[in-house]
């Protein structure tokens, strides 16, 4: 029997409306709206793309989004004058600065720059920190989108045996994390990985953040297992995934198509860190909000 589909587009909806609903909620207890503030480097057009989808998802969740475009030329200097003013302004509970960035400046000094508790796309050391240690903390958007859909289509997680393929910073090293904390078994897999198929057949829940179009195929997978395809390769075709969507789709329990998985749940998850974000500095209690 073919896999269960998981609908991202559903699920990120879902997401959108209880973080619209923390909002007014969040509205209703302080008097203004979260305030997100997107800063662009250059541009690019696909980050400005992203820019603007993730300014309209703020805005259409009630929140108050600002998008700051700076010339290609931007120092390191006038990039940490201007987060150092963000970090300032009471107004704004979230910020990120989309990446990738021209060479003349640096994603660590700008992840070490940003507030922890402004830093919605959860890249900074002490978040990526409170993430190991179980403390609460701004955790990166799409690996918490991966946990709700698995955690929606009531995927088995404990003594479940994870298999996360790819070790950035910005997916697969969060997200092992995240499956750590719900009891599954995890092994984290990479470029040097020896016999990645076999590891991969091991696999109840298989994350693939790769970046290579269609790399795992229909026979790594395990019969009911989870597919969770995070990656997004623009080919000559289309959008494609890392994963070989209709040969997967035979063997596994559940898998995400490419695009309309993981993808829409990013943007939903930044939404969802902005308002707990928001929460946070302003010292309630998070029990009870959408966040
Ligand atoms: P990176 O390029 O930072 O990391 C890729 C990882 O894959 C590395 O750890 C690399 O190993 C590993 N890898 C590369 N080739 C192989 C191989 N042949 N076998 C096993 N492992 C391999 O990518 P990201 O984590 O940023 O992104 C991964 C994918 O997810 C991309 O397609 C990206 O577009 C997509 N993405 C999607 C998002 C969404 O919203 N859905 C958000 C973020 C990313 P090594 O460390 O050894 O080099």
């Amino acid at each position: 029997m073919p896999a269960h589909v998981i609908d991202g587009k559903a699920t990120a909806a879902t997401v959108r409306e209880e973080v619209a609903d923390g909002v007014a909620g969040f509205v209703a207890l302080h008097g203004r709206a979260p305030g997100l503030v997107g800063i662009q480097v250059g541009d690019d057009p696909a980050s400005e793309i992203y820019q603007a989808n993730k300014a309209k998802a703020a805005e259409a969740a009630g929140m108050v989004a600002r998008r700051i475009t700076l010339p290609d030329s931007t120092t390191q200097a006038e990039l940490d004058a201007l987060i150092d003013e963000l970090n300032a302004d009471d107004a704004v509970d979230g910020m990120l600065v989309q990446l990738p960035v021209p060479e003349q400046l640096s994603e660590p000094l700008i992840a070490n720059r940003i507030h922890p508790d402004k830093d919605v796309d959860g890249f900074a050391p002490v978040n990526l920190g409170r993430l190991m240690r179980g403390e609460p903390g701004n955790v990166p958007c799409t690996p918490q989108g991966v946990m709700r859909m698995l955690r929606d289509a009531e995927v088995p997680l404990v003594g479940a045996r994870a298999v996360v393929v790819g070790r950035s910073l910005i997916v697969g090293k969060p997200q092992s994390m995240l499956l750590l904390a719900e009891h599954c078994t995890v092994t984290v897999a990479h470029s040097r990985t020896v016999d990645l198929p076999a590891l991969c057949r091991t696999a109840d829940i298989l994350v693939a953040a790769v970046g290579r179009p269609e790399m795992i195929r229909g026979d790594w997978v395990k019969p009911g297992a989870a597919v969770m395809d995070v990656g997004m390769n623009r080919t000559d075709d289309g959008l494609c995934g890392d994963v070989a969507f209709d040969e997967a789709v035979e063997v596994a329990g559940w898998i995400t198509p490419v695009p309309g998985g993981v993808g829409p749940m990013t943007i939903a998850y930044l939404l969802a860190n902005t308002l707990e974000a928001a929460h946070r500095r302003a010292g309630d209690n998070l029990k009870g909000t959408a966040a």
